[in-house]
């Protein structure tokens, strides 16, 4: 997708995005790639089912008693120089960000990739404080250059090809690669960004984990962009959601081995970073002044409306990569933050259902993303207790509640209900040609797309019980 505005309902986004060509071939080879060598790390480790049992209660205790480790996080971290800031809601997060940037005297700021920024709007706030943002990720300045959202949680330009980012280099870079080859287009970013990171005044990242007998910080990367994002620079600001919090750095390398090969299939990334307050005297690097701010944006409701295992989450991608309507329509066409399953559960958690209702009815609930997920979060119950409750609060199309109704009505009445559906099977038979409906009134949104074969010509319950009475069977 360009960066062209969005359509702005899901169906023509989707309607969009499955006419793409080449969103499909990005999307089918990074994602294949990417099932591939998770089927491969996980079928070689032995105890994998025990470490995701351990993993899944690591991220339940914690949040079970996540005031406490909260409380024990924040002291820690203060006792090693660290500034905790406070944020209820993303305005607030983005306001406290913006003020210690302009603080530092702050005019241009590098960034490593986070998608709790991306969530919060960190990009848009940046933008209107009139502060200059160099995403140092090399797929976030992909989609910075192209002036576009990311598209997966993991590799936010997935939905491109190596040739439209040849192209995009070629218009955009000052000493651009010639060809597609990806070392050369890696070397071209790397020219392109290499100043940007001396130039910065603030460095800002994310936390993959919030180790809390210690108050340090853990990020992960496989570029080292994060390292260079966090030391050089005066000022470091790690905004982090509060479910990152972890008791100790065994439990956080525990989560780690889960989160890597379930991301990526390796067996751990490039570059494991632990940051623990500003420079101290005598270090040659680092920042003069770290700040940690510790965003809420509807953590705590999850906990409130039943959301609360979806805390779990370590935002690895495998749902995502697994999921059949993901690799159908890409990750733009869900509109928000996060995409895949665990985007349809969180969306609506986090910007509304009513603007999101048809994010949890797009999913086949085929089970595939609960079994890969590495804490085991069970997302086809949540995706269906987000469809009980479009319901409860009259969100579904008036249609769809008469159509439900009425059936309910027939199914609560069991001589209506054979009768009807002795009947509209006779009817949707009239419609086949050959063994095959393709067109049929009041069915054109399912026929556009696809043929469906003809019903028996007898329902299941007719066909039952002739072959009762046929083998002498009483009803
Ligand atoms: S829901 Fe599970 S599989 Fe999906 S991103 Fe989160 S941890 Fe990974």
């Amino acid at each position: 997708m360009s960066a062209m505005a969005e359509p702005a309902s899901f169906r023509a986004r989707v309607a969009a995005a499955v006419a793409d060509p080449r969103l499909a071939e990005a999307i089918a080879r990074t994602t294949g790639t990417a099932r591939r060598k998770r089927a491969a790390a996980v079928a070689s480790w032995a105890d994998f089912a025990s470490a995701r049992a351990l993993g899944r209660d690591i991220k339940d205790h914690v949040i079970a008693h996540l005031g406490h480790y909260l409380a024990l996080f924040e002291r820690n971290a203060r006792a090693s120089g660290a500034e905790v800031h406070w944020a209820r809601t993303a305005q607030e997060a983005c306001d406290i960000t913006v003020r210690i940037c302009r603080a530092a005297g702050a005019r241009r700021v590098t960034r490593a990739k986070s998608m709790l920024g991306e969530e919060i709007g960190l990009p848009h706030a940046l933008r209107e404080a009139g502060i200059e943002r160099i995403e140092t990720d090399l797929a976030e300045h992909i989609i910075q250059l192209a002036g576009e959202r990311p598209s997966h949680i993991v590799w936010p330009a997935l939905h491109k090809t190596r040739e439209q980012v040849a192209e995009l280099f070629r218009a955009r870079h000052h000493d651009a690669a010639r060809g597609a080859d990806v070392a050369a287009l890696v070397a071209s970013a790397r020219r392109e960004l290499r100043a940007g990171f001396f130039a910065a005044e603030v460095g800002i990242s994310g936390a993959n984990f919030l180790i809390a007998d210690s108050g340090a910080v853990c990020t992960v990367t496989n570029e080292g962009n994060a390292e260079l994002t966090t030391t050089p620079p005066r000022v470091h600001i790690v905004t982090a959601g509060i479910e990152k919090l972890v008791p100790s750095t065994a439990h956080a390398m525990t989560l780690l081995r889960l989160l890597v090969r379930s991301a990526t299939g390796a067996e751990v990334t490039q570059y494991t970073t632990f940051h623990c307050g500003p420079k101290r005297a005598g270090d040659p690097d680092g920042p003069e002044a770290f700040h940690i701010v510790l965003v809420d944006n509807g953590r705590t409701r999850m906990l409130a409306e039943g959301l609360r295992e979806m805390l779990r989450c370590l935002r690895c991608g495998a749902c995502l990569n697994h999921c059949v309507v993901f690799r159908t329509i890409g990750g733009h066409a869900y509109g928000g933050t996060y995409p895949g399953p665990m985007g349809a559960v969180l969306t609506p958690a986090l910007d509304g259902l009513a603007a999101n209702r048809d994010l949890p009815q797009a999913c086949t609930l085929n089970g595939q993303c609960q079994e890969v997920c590495p804490v085991a979060i069970p997302l086809p119950k949540l995706l269906r207790g987000w469809r009980d409750r479009s319901w409860r609060e009259g969100l579904e199309p008036a249609t769809l509640r008469r159509s439900l109704a009425l059936w309910r009505f027939c199914v609560l009445r069991p001589r209506l209900y054979r009768l009807a559906a002795g009947g509209a099977v006779r009817l949707v038979r009239m419609f086949a040609r050959n063994g095959w409906i393709r067109r049929m009134p009041f069915a054109g949104g399912w026929t556009r797309d696809r043929d469906f074969p003809a019903p028996p010509a007898r329902t299941f319950l007719e066909q039952y019980h002739r072959s009762s009475s046929a083998r002498g069977e009483r009803r």
